[in-house]
Order: structure tokens, then sequence, then C-alpha cells
């Protein structure tokens, strides 16, 4: 076949903050970015968090033995293109490109509170000097006679998220729409855009692919399909354990039993911690 795929996945960087209530110590979730090739030309989708996941891009890219003519940002989280710097120096004709509404929001990562409350805090000297805006795409691109799709799905992990869909590889890339085997990222829910994510997981499920590549994925899981469903009930049992009633400590022991493997336990905190505050916030109000 004339258009192959391959991926890169780096393991997380510790970050500061408490343990898990079963010991666990902060960390950030293993990464993928996917570079899609065709008649030595190629588009990558996704750029990773720090300046050493840059050169390690580079390092990966090169050995593609292919040029590199676009980066396709899937959504406007920095942990997805802040690393690009090395990439872009090694690959000046390379254009950062992204759907019009993850467009608008990637400079909102780069400057004002995102970047000097989270992204400085938790990454500091680690991440490149410089970061890339990203011009405004339509829905597809042609690599070589090949269409890549770039699907507009809505909030998932994140405001306005994407995917990538190559019909002739039967590929998605599925930015954070599907978790591989790690634990979804749930703090900037609620009960409704749960909802909404699991919207995105239909659209991805209706282009029936042979092969999905989580944004966020283990690096020794395959990259299946099961996912998406394995995705879908991991935010049913969010909704499902709220519901008892309880608080977040036993919320969080619920999870933990019904998803003993998935990776990052302090993601899972995190997120039952402030969800069940969220429930809590909620009901007061109603
Ligand atoms: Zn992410």
């Amino acid at each position: 076949m004339d258009i192959t795929y391959d991926v890169l996945v780096v393991d997380g960087l510790p970050i500061a903050g408490r343990p898990t209530p079963d010991g666990h110590a902060p960390k950030w979730s293993p990464s993928s970015v996917t570079l899609i090739s065709s008649g030595g030309k190629s588009v990558l989708v996704d750029g990773l968090l720090t300046a050493e996941d840059g050169r390690r891009m580079v390092e990966w890219i090169d050995g593609h033995d292919t040029e590199l003519e676009a980066v396709y940002v899937t959504h406007g989280h920095g942990d997805h293109f802040f690393g690009l710097e090395p990439v872009l120096q090694r690959y000046p004709r390379a254009r950062v490109i992204a759907r019009p509404e993850v467009a608008a929001a990637i400079p909102g990562q780069i400057s004002g509170p995102m970047f000097t409350e989270v992204w400085e805090p938790l990454f500091g000297d680690k991440l490149a000097g410089t970061f890339p805006s990203a011009e405004p795409c339509g829905d597809a691109y042609d690599l070589n006679g090949h269409t890549v799709e770039f699907v507009s799905a809505g909030h998932s992990d994140c405001p306005d998220t994407t995917f990538v869909h190559v019909p002739d590889l039967d590929l998605v890339v599925a930015g954070d729409i599907v978790y591989n085997n790690v634990t979804p990222y749930v703090v900037y829910t609620n009960a409704e855009k749960r909802r909404q994510w699991r919207a995105c997981l239909d659209l991805v499920a209706e282009r029936n692919p042979a092969h999905v590549v989580a944004g966020h994925t283990d690096p020794d899981s395959p990259h299946d399909p099961r996912h998406i469903e394995l995705t879908r009930q991991f935010l049913l049992d969010v909704d499902d354990v709220l519901a008892r009633g309880e608080q977040s400590l036993p919320n969080y022991e619920e999870m933990v039993r019904r998803h003993p493997d998935r990776i990052n336990r302090g993601a899972l905190w995190a997120g039952i911690a402030t969800q069940t505050k969220t429930r809590d916030k909620a009901a007061q109000a109603s």
C-alpha cells in the first residue's frame, strides 16, 4: 500500500501534587503522535508536550525518510502541540493546521492563566521556548491523492475536539476522544459534557475504523477499535458511580474496582474528586 501510518508514544512526566489515597504519585499520561505518510510526504497528527518530546519526534520522523508537509492539531490543549518547536525547526516548510475552532483555542494555552497557572508550574523549564499558532483548515487534506479527513466532534475531555479519519488506511486518529487503557480526563466535564463526549465516540464509531490511535495510549496496547466502547463504558461508569450519592473516596475506590488496570490513578482521583464536587454543586443549585 502506498499510504502508511506510524505511532510514537512517550511516557508522561511526574507532576507536582499530592498522591492518590492509595499512594500513586501524580504524573502526566503517556501521549501519542501519528505520522501518516504517502509518496515521500507526510502529515503529523499532534505534537506532544516538552522540548525533549520535540527532539524525540524529530529523530523519529527523520527515520521515515519523508518530507513533513503539515502538522494537524486535534484539539486546543498544550500537551498536544507545545512540543513542536524542534520539529518546525527541522522541517520549516511544514504548516501547522487545525480546524477553525481549535486554531482559535490555541493562543489561550500559550498565554494567560492557562499558561501561567497550569502549564508553567507543571512543566516550567521542560517546555520549549516558542509555541506554534495554527492556520485554520478545512475538513479534508489531500496527501498524495489520499483523503485525510478532519472531523469536528465537539466536547470530549475539553471543548471543541476533533479527530482524523483516513479511509484508505481504515484508521481514526482520535485525539482525546478515545483513551486506550489510560484514565480518561474528566476534570473538565459534567454530566452534560460527558453526554457530548459519548456523541463524539458515536462519530468515531460511525467510521467503523479497523485501527484507532488514542491521543493518550498505553504503549503496550494495540490500536484496537474496542477502545471506543471501553472509553464509553468508563464515562457511563463515572455517571453511575456519582449517582450513588457517595463522597469522593468511596467513588474513587469504586472506579478503581471497575477499572483496575487503566494507567494514571492520579488522573482518576483528580477527575472523581472534582466530579463529586460538581455533582454536589449542581444538586444545591437545583
Ligand atoms: Zn490530552
